[in-house]
């Protein structure tokens, strides 16, 4: 299977130090797009930084991830994407995503379409 690598941090969040990349593992990469599913539906900064990160990992790919059965084409699959530790940790904060999805300002309305547009234009 082909795999498109883009060595560049896949959730970035403006402002964060350039730390090293490094590379997903297929466990990272899970993660990452499970947590990022429930962040998207949010309008807060996380929110913002895993919309754009479609940019990177696209629904395409992360279907094709999902339905590979083998955990060394997984893993290399992983491989070809990467991130910043900060960066990362920000969206695998499960209990501040937990305490986002309750609070109802971060609910999704007509207005975020500007925002992201914002943000895009900065990025
Ligand atoms: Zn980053």
């Amino acid at each position: 299977m082909a795999t498109i690598t883009s060595k560049e941090c896949a959730v970035h969040f403006v402002g964060s130090k350039y730390e090293q990349l490094k590379s997903f593992s297929s466990k990272t990469f899970e993660k990452l797009i499970t947590l990022r599913k429930r962040w998207t539906n949010l309008s807060n900064n996380v929110g913002d930084v895993c919309r754009n990160s479609h940019k990177i990992i696209s629904e395409n790919y992360e279907n094709q991830f999902t339905q590979i059965s083998n955990e060394g084409e997984k893993e290399s699959f992983a491989n070809g994407y990467y991130f910043h530790l900060e960066c990362y940790r920000k969206v695998a904060n499960v209990s501040k995503l937990e305490k986002s999805e309750w609070n109802p300002k971060n609910e999704i309305h007509d207005q975020h379409h500007c925002i992201r547009e914002r943000y895009r234009k900065r990025s």
